[in-house]
């Protein structure tokens, strides 16, 4: 087995549980290891730590799939699957809405699946993982109630392997519409023309438990997507809903999801740029009682987390300009690069530059069916902080 060695002192991580070889932390890499295949990772004394995926294109040359020495085989990523479902089951999720693979969370690198009723949707991201299409598909399709099986990977994660974006059907027929339940909430799922495979899955649980609190208050969903928490919101009893994305396309889907529940009349949209409106709100002193704020991933590098720091405290200072006492404050981070932490003391500082006293009620991440392996930080990605305002100083 080619080998890939680690220089000294960088072994510390991955001996830890870290899942990723960088290339910085490379020594050497045996000639003969072709990429999108294994290699034994050892340190700097040839003592294993585990068997990796190669890619020498991407910045994570290495991917640890096992600490021994076991083959990447179809047995293997098919015992790994079955295991993901299971503990999914074991869980209590939802098994016909739900993401079924979670990459490093299952172990599983460079394979991400979604299902959404009769669809499965797959990301590819690792030539590794390439090599197992059609067993992917086959297992997939034998899922019962599973009627198409679906490839998005056209996402940037690709070409930073390296690999040309890829989408279309594998398997089966795509429904002409695609429609999944959240509690309460009928949710339109566009797979081909949405953003991700169609849906953001990982904020399930967050909107579910929104809906409550969101009783008989006017509330405001910045970066709404489908409107998925605006939409709980409304079926939690909201009295009004202004659901806002840059996206033209993501409002339609909102505006559609709303209109079919019939919640037209307490709901309005509006096609900008969050940075932009909160500032014109401000201006024409409008008040909100719970403010959603869910932006795209301002850090997608450690350089960029000052600037990203920028980003995430202006929005959370201008939302709670718009919110009085009582009010509350739903503010999410997806990036993986801001500890949970931080983002928490960029809320703080915010809210002590728009002179507000909050109060935490609640510290919420991801949803189960994206594992977290706490020793592999960038499988813990999204921050969910909800808060309220207690009072305002002047
Ligand atoms: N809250 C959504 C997911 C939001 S994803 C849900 O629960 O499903 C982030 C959204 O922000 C995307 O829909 C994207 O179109 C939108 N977006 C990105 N930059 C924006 C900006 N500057 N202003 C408004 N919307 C933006």
């Amino acid at each position: 087995m080619p080998k890939l060695r680690l220089k000294r002192g960088r072994e510390k991580g991955i001996k830890l549980g870290y899942l990723w070889v960088h290339h910085q932390d490379v020594e050497r890499i045996s000639p003969s290891a072709e990429d999108g295949s294994t290699v034994d990772v050892v340190d700097s004394k040839d003592r294993l730590l585990g068997r990796a995926l190669l890619n020498r294109h991407s910045p994570i040359v290495g991917r640890i799939y096992s600490r021994h020495r076991e083959e990447w085989s179809e047995a293997l990523v098919s015992r790994r699957l079955e295991r993901s479902l299971e503990r999914r089951r074991k869980w209590g999720l939802d098994l016909e809405c739900c993401r079924l693979v979670y990459g490093e969370g299952d172990l599983l690198p460079g394979l991400v699946a979604d299902r959404y009723g009769p669809v499965v949707v797959l990301q590819i991201v690792h030539p590794a993982m390439e090599r197992f299409r059609d067993h992917l598909v086959a297992f997939f399709r034998n899922l019962s109630g599973v009627e198409a099986v679906y490839e998005k990977s056209d996402l940037s994660a690709r070409l930073q392997e390296e690999l040309e974006p890829r989408s279309g059907v594998l398997w089966g027929r795509m429904p002409d519409e695609l429609w999944i339940r959240e509690g309460k909430v009928s949710l339109r799922v566009d797979v081909i023309g949405g953003q991700k495979t169609g849906f953001y899955l990982d904020q399930k649980r967050n909107r579910l438990r929104i809906g409550p609190l969101a009783l008989g208050r006017r509330v405001l969903d910045l970066f709404c997507y489908s409107g998925g928490f605006g939409m709980q919101a409304l079926g939690g009893g909201a009295s009004f809903v202004t659901f806002v994305d840059s996206s033209k396309e993501a409002i339609a889907l909102a505006r559609e999801n709303v209109e079919a529940s019939g919640w037209s009349e307490r709901a309005s949209f509006v096609e900008a740029n969050v940075f932009d409106l909160l500032r014109q709100l401000e201006r024409q002193g409008e008040h909100y009682d719970m403010v959603v704020l869910d932006p795209p991933a301002f850090a997608p590098s450690r350089r960029a987390l000052s600037s990203a720091s920028r980003g995430y405290k202006e929005l959370n200072l201008r939302a709670l300009k718009l919110l009085g006492p009582g009010g509350i404050l739903v503010s999410s981070s997806c990036s993986s690069h801001m500890p949970v932490g931080l983002h928490l003391q960029i809320i703080s500082e915010a809210a002590a530059d728009a002179r507000r006293h909050i109060l935490l009620l609640h510290q919420w991440g991801q949803d189960l069916d994206h594992p977290v392996v706490p020793s592999h930080p960038p499988s813990r990605y999204l921050k969910c902080h909800v808060m309220e305002v207690a009072d305002i100083w002047d």
